[in-house]
């Protein structure tokens, strides 16, 4: 194959994470950045969209009818400066395969979701945030500059503080295909994290811990149990913590001490019933949860992976939510606006949502992408199976809140909210629309969540 010919594409079915709404596109997996570049030239009417290891909730790396570049055939490292703290790597590098490589020498990401499995383009793509967003903001705040392969096949060199940049970041792979980024990393000196642990009686308890304490933490992050009702309502065990000093290892640990240990468990089933989360079921889990939960403990040594990452340890849980898949909502309200909190954490408890994997955080700084999800505040997301009587209706009634608030929902896991609450949660949206109608004024890179939000 020459360089510049379209690498061979399949018609499949493509899905988030939550398995809600597949549809059918071509796939096209480039090898080379000219392969990617002869796909973008070669999208077709219904255009292209980039998509990662397709870790997105909902439909934000899928496109009806048209191209799906999947960029994980791109997963160079292309330089690591050690001793200023930087890696210059393709977009497709997951970041599971980064501390594999940087933990050993000393370096560890400088934000991480929930999961490691997700690639540099697609933690620029939704500009994520991580347990640390409250002292370190979201993901692009640490990409120094990327490489972006544009609608006209060209690639820019695009540098932060550009607005090409903050169109970008966040931008869900609208603006063009992310090839390359340098990205600044955040020094460890061991690969344990240590960790402090408490119950919070209720949501108020919580949130008092919360706004007193977080700052004494690189990372925070609260499991809320949504089932729990009356005076227990939003019951939560937070679990904060920093990377562990080498002092604090026991000395066998201390022989290898950024050693990268993960393991993994079976992959769930395929096939599991419909309604094996149930309301009982989960409502029973979340009480074993929370009282298994220390009330107080201080400076626990964990593993990466426990503390970060505890999902990637059963691959494809996501099957546990059965055919129908899952969604998740998840949306962030100011500081200021908690009563708004507290009346949806209340409405969910009396909706008896079945979500056993509930989280509240305090983000810090509002990050400078235009469509960044993150604001000063407080974000909470849950799963929910998609097939839950009266879900639709429910959330967007929550929707209506939030927007009211002056809170938004986050695009990196949204599959349902409706356009026109979209203008009132991401203000800069019109400049967001304006840059991508002059820099793809035919419409080449499209999605559908794209076109559900006329975005
Ligand atoms: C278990 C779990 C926990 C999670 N926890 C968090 C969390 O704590 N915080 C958080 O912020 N998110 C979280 N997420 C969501 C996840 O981090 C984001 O959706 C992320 O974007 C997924 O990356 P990906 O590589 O899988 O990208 P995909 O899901 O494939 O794509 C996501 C978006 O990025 C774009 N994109 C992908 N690659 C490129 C590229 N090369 N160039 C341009 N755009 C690109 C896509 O077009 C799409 O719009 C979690 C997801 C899971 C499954």
């Amino acid at each position: 194959m020459s360089a510049d010919t379209v690498p061979v594409a399949e018609w499949g079915p493509v899905t988030g994470w939550g398995r809600t709404a597949p549809t059918a596109a071509r796939l096209i997996r480039p090898r080379t950045y000219e392969e990617a570049a002869a796909a973008v030239r070669d999208c077709g009417a219904r255009g292209g969209i980039p998509r990662g290891l397709g870790r997105a909730y909902g439909d934000a790396a899928q496109n009806a009818g048209g191209a799906v570049l999947d960029m994980t055939g791109l997963d160079r490292i292309h330089a690591i400066d050690a001793d200023g703290g930087t890696v210059l790597c393709d977009a497709g590098v997951s970041l599971h395969r980064l501390m594999e490589v940087l933990l050993p020498l000393g370096w560890f990401v400088p934000v991480t979701p929930g999961t490691r499995y997700v690639t540099v383009g697609g933690a620029i793509g939704a500009d994520i945030h991580g347990k640390n967003h409250h002292v370190s903001g979201s993901f692009a705040r640490h990409v120094l500059s990327l490489e972006l392969l544009t609608a006209d096949g060209g690639v820019r060199t695009v540098e932060r503080g550009t607005p090409l940049f903050d169109a970008t970041a966040g931008g869900m792979g609208l603006t063009g295909v992310i090839l390359t980024a340098t990205v600044r990393l955040q020094p460890v000196a061991t690969s344990l994290m240590s960790v402090d642990t408490e119950r919070a009686a209720d949501l108020d308890d919580l949130m008092a811990r919360l706004t007193a304490t977080d700052h004494r933490y690189r990372y925070s992050v609260a499991w809320i149990d949504l089932l729990a009702r009356g005076a227990a309502t939003g019951r939560a065990v937070l679990t904060r913590g920093d990377h562990a000093p080498l002092d604090a290892l026991p000395a066998r640990a201390r022989r290898e001490p950024l050693a990268f240990r993960t393991s993994r468990l079976p992959a769930a089933p395929a096939f599991l019933p419909e309604g094996l989360l149930s309301r009982t079921s989960v409502g029973l889990f979340n009480e074993l949860w929370y009282r298994k939960a220390p009330r107080a403990r201080r400076g626990q040594l964990q593993r990466i992976p426990t503390f970060f990452h505890p999902l990637d340890g059963v691959p494809h849980w996501n099957r546990i939510y059965g055919r129908g898949g899952f969604v998740q909502y998840q949306f962030v309200v100011g500081h200021g606006r908690e009563e708004t909190l507290r009346r949806i954490v209340r409405r969910i408890s009396a909706h008896r949502c079945p979500s056993f994997l509930a989280v509240l955080k305090r983000f810090g700084e509002a990050d400078p992408g235009w469509l960044s999800f993150p604001v000063p505040g407080w974000t909470l997301a849950l799963d929910v199976p998609a097939g839950l009587h009266g879900l639709g209706a429910f959330l967007d009634e929550l929707d209506e809140e939030v927007a009211e608030a002056g809170g938004r929902v986050y695009l990196a896991k949204d599959s349902r909210l409706r356009p026109e609450l979209l203008a009132a949660m991401y203000p800069r949206l019109d400049d967001f629309r304006a840059l991508r109608a002059e820099l793809d004024p035919r419409g080449v890179f499209m999605s559908d969540l794209s076109r559900r939000l006329a975005l």
